[in-house]
């Protein structure tokens, strides 16, 4: 597809960034470029559109089973989208919420934030995941998906693949189904994508 090498060709390598060492792939220059970053929403679009996936069984039977907090809101009226449909879009902080909105918008899903601690207003469950040095927490409001319903998790960029990982677990804790993760860049030499298990990774440039 043509469109790849453009939106390649807008992403920025800036080296030794945040620390030495590390090439970082700054999407930011695409954003900058309406077409490229067009053409990488229509290509997400292109994919996630009409997923035709087979029958989600006992979606109704079991929702909200895995709602926990007393202080969850009550779950969203039940959505007339066929069980076959993607429902979610969750967006990783910061840069999958640049992606994911528009993805969602385009093909009639909600947008689910998946944020640092203490960001979220509501109550929310969280995740620990271990990063290069320490550990970080994923967080999510409670309610807002429900047991059942078919999710795609986007960010920009997979590296180790640990970020990827904390959003599954977060999600498949409420009983969400995870459809595929969705990324702009992945970076093969780190092997994020053996860390996802079974769970299906798209992703538009590979980036040695
Ligand atoms: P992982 O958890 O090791 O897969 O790292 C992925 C997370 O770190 C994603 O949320 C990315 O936004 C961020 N990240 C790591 N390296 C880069 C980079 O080179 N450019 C942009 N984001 C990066």
């Amino acid at each position: 597809d043509d469109r790849i090498a453009r939106i390649s060709s807008t992403i920025r390598i800036i080296p030794d960034f945040p620390k030495p060492g590390i090439m970082f792939q700054d999407i930011t220059t695409m954003l900058l470029d309406p077409v490229a970053f067009k053409d990488t929403i229509d290509l997400f679009v292109e994919r996630y559109k009409n997923k035709d996936i087979s029958v989600v069984a006992g979606i109704v039977t079991i929702r909200g089973v895995h709602q926990t907090a007393q202080t969850a809101k009550p779950p969203a009226p039940h959505r007339t989208t066929p069980y076959n449909a993607i429902w979610n879009i969750c967006g990783v902080e910061a840069r999958g919420f640049i992606f994911g909105p528009p993805i969602a918008l385009r093909i009639g899903a909600k947008f689910v934030p998946m944020r640092k601690p203490n960001r979220l207003p509501g109550a929310v469950i969280s995740e620990e995941y271990s990063l290069e040095y320490g550990t970080d927490i994923m967080e999510m409001h409670v309610g807002a998906v429900q047991a059942g319903e078919r999710t795609l998790v986007v960010d920009d960029l997979i590296a180790t693949g640990g970020t990827l990982v904390a959003a599954i677990n977060l999600l498949e804790r409420v009983g969400a189904e995870i459809v595929e993760c969705a990324c702009v860049i992945e970076l093969p030499d780190l092997k994020g994508r053996d860390r996802l298990g079974d769970k299906p990774l798209f992703v538009l440039i590979s980036s040695n």
